[in-house]
């Protein structure tokens, strides 16, 4: 249930409506936009009479969430929720491209990759430590290790860093190296991780099930805005259908469907969605194209000798014609992208 409060409604009137909502049994969620103040009310008995909550004074009206999940739901947050992230900001004008490797490796690999992701305008590094591999003998990752590597290249190239959180007991950790933790597609539905980076602080990327449907994607979003942790943003990294040409179908329907039914920022994962480095960058342009708030790109200096996902990393040079080419398609739907790099390197917009 959502409680939209009038616009001069005082702070006291809306404490008033949560101690008054507590007290019937509802987890009571805040959000304050720049007109009015929202309450999302979840739990409560199914007999609940609203009226006792229309009545309040400062209440403008009180809305039935009929959606399963809620506090991601626009009803309950009618305008985009911004990410920040320190000077980032995901979910606002600026499409966010976050790059880098699948895997920190070694050293100079990192350190190279970083350095051309961060020159072509990319703002977040992605690289993992630990990774879900479908087979036990592949590379699993170097742990901590990895992290540090990333983290290092991150510092000294003003990145920020996302990296994936693969169990519970690496939450400490990760949250010692990271800016946003990613839960991949193979854990959207670890309930018990989701519950936990609920209560965490640090934003989280959650990517969509391999055969998710949006519903179920939305509902795992809702475990951790649940636990109080509303710095969640979605990924589309593609799903299993019977086409076997690409390693998944990337859904790009899923952006404006998510857009409608959530406030929540929609990213694209090309690499992933294709399997095929030479369908990354189209999709990527459909991606932005299609209103994507970003987009998470596997790019290796060396992609022919990677550890893992080497066929679909773009070479260096292919990241930075499609930065390029994506600077001409977001502002024509309004959006921008990286515009220090086109100061940067004197070019005109
Ligand atoms: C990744 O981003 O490296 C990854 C493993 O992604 P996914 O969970 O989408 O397979
Ligand atoms: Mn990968």
């Amino acid at each position: 249930m959502v409680v939209v409060m009038q616009e001069r409604a005082t702070d006291e009137q809306v404490q008033h409506v949560i101690a008054q909502l507590v007290g019937m049994g509802f987890d009571v969620h805040r959000s304050t936009g720049a007109l009015r103040t929202v309450l999302g009310a979840v739990g409560g008995t199914r007999e609940f009479d609203p009226r006792l909550i229309e009545v309040l004074d400062g209440v403008q009206e009180v809305l039935r969430i009929t959606e399963p999940y809620k506090l991601a739901s626009r009803t309950f947050r009618p305008e985009n929720t911004v990410i920040t992230i320190g000077d980032l900001r995901v979910g606002g004008d600026e499409v966010i491209v976050m790059a880098g490797p699948c895997s920190a490796e070694t050293e100079e690999q990192v350190e190279t990759t970083t350095a051309a992701v961060k020159r072509a305008g990319a703002k977040v590094l992605r690289g993992g430590a630990f990774k879900p591999r479908s087979s036990p003998y592949s590379f699993q990752g170097l742990g901590e290790e990895g992290l540090r590597l990333l983290r290092g290249a991150a510092d000294r190239h003003n990145l920020k860093l996302v990296s994936e959180i693969m169990d519970l007991s690496q939450l400490e950790l990760m949250e010692k190296y990271v800016d946003i933790l990613q839960v991949g597609a193979r854990n959207m539905q670890n309930f018990t991780l989701l519950r936990e980076l609920g209560r965490a602080r640090t934003p989280v990327l959650l990517k969509r099930g391999i055969s998710a449907t949006i519903e179920e994607w939305l509902l795992s979003a809702e475990y951790i805005l649940a636990g109080g942790n509303m710095n969640v943003m979605l990924c589309e990294r593609g799903i299993r259908t019977f086409e076997s040409y690409t390693r998944n179908t990337l859904d790009i329907s899923a952006i404006p469907v998510v857009q409608k039914l959530s406030h929540l920022p929609v990213l694209v994962d090309p690499s992933h969605g294709t399997g095929r480095r030479d369908k990354v960058a189209p999709m990527a342009r459909a991606a932005v194209a299609a209103g994507a708030d970003g987009l998470l790109i596997e790019v290796h200096s060396d992609p022919d000798h990677a550890l893992s996902d080497g066929a679909q990393s773009m070479f260096p040079n292919q990241f930075d014609r499609l930065m390029a080419e994506l600077r001409i398609i977001a502002p024509a739907i309004g959006r921008s992208i990286c515009l220090e790099t086109v100061a940067r390197r004197g070019w005109g917009v």
